[in-house]
């Protein structure tokens, strides 16, 4: 098969990459490197059936040309992390919105199937913990840009869901919840490298607000192994699926779990919410997904623990300093 991943330079892209040329898959990437780099996929270049494109998926002219070619398309290309999104909202909700609409009309038109990212942020504020896929979304005013995530990534499913149901495309919309790993990068705000990297350089380890908020962690290895295992699984089209953990751990309990991993000497700050993002930021107060949809589609179990996360993710860190 002939994969298409946009966004394929990012954290998730290149390990998707990597695990489909391993397969036997040919693999072409698209990525404007606004987040990915090119570090991210150096160990692919050169390898048989590996192709790469930087530019945007808003280049609608190649963006056909490289859906024409492929049979499966991962769109993963999207403006991501909280702290970018607060930064730069107009940028998140044209890539987010725009970049998707060009992707699915190309699949649309050639019948091509879509694995859509879409992302544990859609919740939103919602407290039926843990999350499932048919729940109610709850969003904050728009006013607080950071919710314009929230609501482009729904678009995004609103658009892919219709496609389905009016075109026939063939397409699953994942949400991704909180995954971590090697190459992911702390700039944009993500909470497991920021800390890991701050423990490891021995600075304060910044947590945000009470340190209570919660989240679920699931680490790369395990979202690839779901994603291959919903490839070709044909329950899965026209669907939402979560795919995540429910183990919850409060972001103050990771700070003190990743200084005592790490053996680090550092402290444990805590930062208000104003002053790490923007006046009247709004966090959620719990994240956990009910993963029962794709347990039954697919027979998926989680592999890896959040002791274990951290000890490969430090690990790798290392390794890259
Ligand atoms: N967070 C934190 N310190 C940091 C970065 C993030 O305490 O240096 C918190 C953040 O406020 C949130 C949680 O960690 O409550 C997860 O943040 P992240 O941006 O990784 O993901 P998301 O909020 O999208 O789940």
């Amino acid at each position: 098969m002939r994969i298409l991943i946009t966004g394929g330079a990012g954290f998730i892209g290149s390990h998707l990459a990597e695990a489909l040329l391993e397969r036997g898959d040919e693999v072409d990437l698209i990525d404007d490197l606004s987040t990915g780099s090119m570090a991210n996929i150096d160990r692919l270049k050169g390898r048989r059936g590996f192709g790469y494109v930087i530019d945007t998926v808003m280049n609608a002219p190649l963006m056909a040309e490289l859906v024409d070619r492929c049979d499966v398309v991962y769109h993963l290309a999207a403006a991501v992390g909280v702290r970018l999104i607060v930064e730069s909202p107009v940028r998140t909700i044209s890539t987010n919105i725009r970049g998707t609409e060009i992707c699915l009309e190309m699949a649309s038109k050639k019948r091509k199937r879509v694995v859509l990212a879409s992302t544990s942020e859609v919740y939103g504020k919602s407290d039926r913990i843990p999350f499932r896929e048919d729940d109610d979304l709850v969003f904050g005013a728009t006013v607080k840009s950071r919710w314009s995530y929230a609501c482009s990534k729904a678009i995004d499913e609103f658009l892919a869901l219709a496609c389905h149901r009016e075109r026939g495309l063939p397409v699953v919309i994942c949400r991704f919840f909180n995954i971590v790993g090697p190459r992911q990068t702390g700039r944009y705000g993500m909470v497991f490298p920021r800390l890991i990297g701050q423990a490891l350089r021995g600075e304060d380890l910044t947590v945000y607000g009470t340190g209570g908020q919660t989240r679920s962690f699931l680490y790369i290895s395990d979202l690839i192994a779901a994603l291959l295992l919903l490839d070709g699984c044909p329950g899965a089209e026209g669907k939402v699926i979560n795919i995540g953990s429910d183990d919850e751990i409060a972001i103050g309990a990771l700070a003190r779990r990743i200084v005592e991993i790490t053996e680090s000497r550092s402290r444990i700050t805590h930062v208000p919410y104003e002053r790490a993002y923007e006046e009247g930021f709004e966090d959620m107060g719990r994240r956990a997904a009910d993963i029962t949809r794709l347990r039954s589609l697919t027979g998926f179990s989680i592999s890896v623990g959040l002791d274990e996360m951290i000890r490969r993710t430090a690990a790798s860190m290392r390794e890259d300093r």
